[in-house]
């Protein structure tokens, strides 16, 4: 399957993995939006949000688990940080293998942009 991200978890490419079980990838994004930007992928191919069913709840909630996990061992837990999952074109959505966007080491602001 041609899908960057899939090719990061069969180590077709190179990534810089923070963390790895059975169910869930966490890389840090090629082109970081804040001190800290990892990216957490779920190993099975989902391209969307939209492709997401009932039996998937279990993985999401794993990723977001993950990503507060993630947050406490960076040391940025308490001051605050910010999990988005970007959807299609309008949503900003560039890569099309599900994954949630975990920033954190400086301040964020509302409405994203
Ligand atoms: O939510 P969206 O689909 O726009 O996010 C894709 C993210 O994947 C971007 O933040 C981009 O920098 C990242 N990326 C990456 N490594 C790649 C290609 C894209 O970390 N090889």
């Amino acid at each position: 399957m041609d899908c960057l991200f899939c090719k990061i978890i069969n180590r077709e490419i190179p990534g810089d993995i923070v963390y790895e079980d059975d169910d869930v990838l966490a890389f840090n994004d090629i082109n970081p939006q804040a001190p800290t930007h990892v990216l957490i992928i779920p190993k099975q191919h989902i391209a969307t949000l939209n492709d997401l069913t009932e039996s998937d709840q279990a993985l999401i909630g794993r990723m977001t688990h993950t990503a507060a996990s993630l947050a406490k061992e960076k040391g940025f837990a308490d001051d605050g940080y910010r999990v988005v999952m970007n959807c299609n074109e309008k949503g900003g959505q560039t890569v099309y293998h599900i994954h949630m966007h975990l920033m954190g080491g400086r301040g964020f602001t509302w409405p994203a942009g």
